[in-house]
């Protein structure tokens, strides 16, 4: 009996935190015909191979993986975005510790985001990628993934919501922005990162307040789609070509990446007037990369009944703005979801 109590207590204390990759591709997964060459194809390596290339991982964690899709995260949809957010939620009500999740750099913003309202679980969840395929010299990948999952594996993880772990730099969901095309530093937080990773450990300088995972009332486990919302740009003498076809193709909501604090070229700005007034919400965000869209500064939303994006940027509105139509057509209330979350 002592024997075995003694058995129980080595494999307890022995007992590595349970560590899931789910891969869906991206450059970290890349390969090019040449380590020198900037020309490569994202998303053909499989999770096996990303893996083993990092053999020390297995010394932090029990890590296996799995192949969710393997693209580029310029082909990333909603379908993929749903699939991912309830197999994570599966994981985590079980006896996983943390999810990595290997993505594309391109479009990890808004994934982390998506995944921040709709995974419901204090355990920690990281993205990572790189801005080098797997075959380039100085290859980015093999040291993010390490990062990610020894972030993951630290219980000072818990309850930062959804994060990204890029180039030894951890940046929480809302924050998070891809900021240059080819860089390896291309990632920074917009109220700069939460924390880093150092010699295999992570340090974390701020929480989160917003609202995120355990205290998000959205829940897509039950859905099969979400609702239709496009991005319209703005500039000098913009044309109401895209935001025509967008109200003829009946979507549900309409982000304007606007010029300065949301603003709009006067003839798309009555064209939104009209789709607001016929059930089409419209949010206004900017294409300027830092700094709020007011509410009620330059236009006043609360006569057109529009909702101000806040601090978020138009690709992660048009995430939130997914969401919430998911629960409300109410202007007033989704105003009060984007101040939340
Ligand atoms: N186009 C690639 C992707 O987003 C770029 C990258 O991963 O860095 O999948």
């Amino acid at each position: 009996m002592l024997m075995l109590l003694a058995l129980v207590f080595t494999l307890t204390l022995s007992a590595k935190p349970k560590i899931r990759i789910i891969a869906t591709g991206g450059t970290i997964a890349g390969v090019s015909a040449s380590a020198t060459s900037s020309a490569y194809g994202a998303g053909q390596v499989g999770i096996q191979t990303l893996i083993d290339a990092v053999p020390q991982i297995k010394e932090l964690a029990d890590v296996s993986g799995e192949q969710l899709v393997n693209i580029g995260s310029q082909d990333m949809n909603d379908a993929v975005w749903l699939k991912l957010a309830k197999r994570i939620n599966q994981l985590l009500s079980g006896d996983y510790d943390g999810v990595l999740v290997t993505h594309g750099t391109d479009t990890m913003e808004e994934t982390a985001y998506f995944l921040s309202l709709t995974v419901h679980s204090d355990k920690p969840v990281i993205l990572v990628g790189s801005m080098r395929p797997s075959t380039a010299i100085s290859a980015d990948g093999p040291a993010n993934l390490y990062n990610g999952v020894a972030a993951l594996v630290d219980p000072s993880s818990k309850g930062h919501g959804v994060m990204a772990c890029m180039n030894n730099q951890l940046i929480d969901a809302k924050s998070l922005i891809k900021t240059h095309t080819t860089d390896c530093a291309t990632f920074k937080g917009t109220y700069g990162e939460m924390g880093y990773v150092y010699n295999g450990k992570p340090y974390y300088i701020f929480e989160p307040t917003y609202k995120h995972t355990t205290r998000s009332i959205f829940n897509v486990d039950n859905l099969e789609k979400l609702p239709k919302v496009g991005i319209i740009y703005g500039y000098a003498n913009c044309s109401t070509l895209p935001i025509e076809a967008f109200f003829k193709a009946d979507f549900d909501g309409i982000v304007l990446a606007g010029v300065g604090d949301g603003n709009f070229y006067k003839d798309v700005f009555d064209v939104a007037v009209q789709m607001q007034e016929s059930g089409t919400q419209i949010v206004r965000a900017s294409r300027v990369p830092t700094g709020p869209t007011c509410l009620n500064g330059e236009v006043d939303d609360s006569k057109y009944h529009f909702v101000a994006a806040l601090n978020l940027n138009p690709q992660k509105a048009r995430v939130l703005l997914q969401l919430a139509l998911t629960k409300t057509r109410d202007w007033q209330q989704i105003q009060k979801y984007f101040q939340e979350y």
